[in-house]
């Protein structure tokens, strides 16, 4: 079947998602779209992820638990999680790197952890939007010792991203995908002139507000959208 999807969305975890981006609206606004899978990646956490997996079960929509990890190069990279015990095991690695700096909710805004009705159970104090101090190569790595695939974020973008950081997209790093953002307008042109032919390109959102989320355009082909078949579509 085909598989609509929208694999970067943030929730009210990251402190410039919006308040509005609860487990429940999220799923819904998805389920709206006609999406079929979404994955949750806030910055450097995993802390909404069940919640957001949880309301998804209840309406029928594949919600894969993922994190959108900083890298020490000031890189975003998508890494997504064939479970919610691995994806935990990996926010719980990705923390230890963090600075222990607390969280400006008056400068960057609230980081708000929720439980499936969408109730606030928590403010998470370490501040989230920042870098770790792991380079790119080890995100990759401790993303695949938790049995995870990660991807460069947002590669066509000025500022956090691989292309706009490094020049270029390290030949050695293992991936197979890169995801293109929304503000590429002729995509065949695009990656013609950067040489990124060999890779095989997402495309999703990184919503922030409900009305970002995705329409019905990107999809692929897999047998059936549960979590696992989809990371397994990665690999
Ligand atoms: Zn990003
Ligand atoms: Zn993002």
């Amino acid at each position: 079947m085909r598989c609509w999807y929208d694999f970067h969305i943030h929730t009210a975890l990251s402190p410039c998602g919006d308040n509005d981006m609860t487990p429940n609206n999220i799923v819904n606004m998805a389920k709206i779209k006609g999406l079929d899978a979404i994955a949750v990646t806030d910055h450097n956490s995993v802390k909404n992820a069940k919640a957001v997996m949880d309301a998804g079960s209840l309406i029928g929509l594949t919600v894969i638990p993922g994190m959108e990890i900083e890298t020490c190069e000031e890189i975003h990279v998508v890494a997504l999680f064939p479970n919610i015990e691995n994806a935990v095991f990996a926010g719980d690695q990705v923390a230890k790197h963090l600075p222990s700096a607390k969280n400006r909710p008056d400068i960057f805004g609230e980081q708000l952890i929720m439980d499936k009705e969408d109730n606030v159970v928590g403010y998470e104090e370490q501040m989230l939007i920042t870098a770790t101090d792991l380079d790119i190569f080890e995100v990759f790595s401790l993303v695949k010792s938790a049995g995870g695939v990660a991807y460069p974020a947002h590669v066509d973008r000025h500022s956090y991203s691989v292309l706009s950081n490094l020049g270029f997209i390290p030949p050695e790093l293992d991936t197979k995908f890169i995801e293109i953002s929304k503000n590429v307008t002729d995509v065949n042109q695009y990656v013609a002139n950067k040489n990124l032919e060999k890779y095989n390109l997402i495309f999703s959102s990184d919503a922030h507000y409900l009305w970002d989320i995705s329409e019905k355009i990107h999809g692929f082909d897999v047998e059936q959208p549960s979590v696992e078949k989809i990371i397994d579509f990665f690999k």
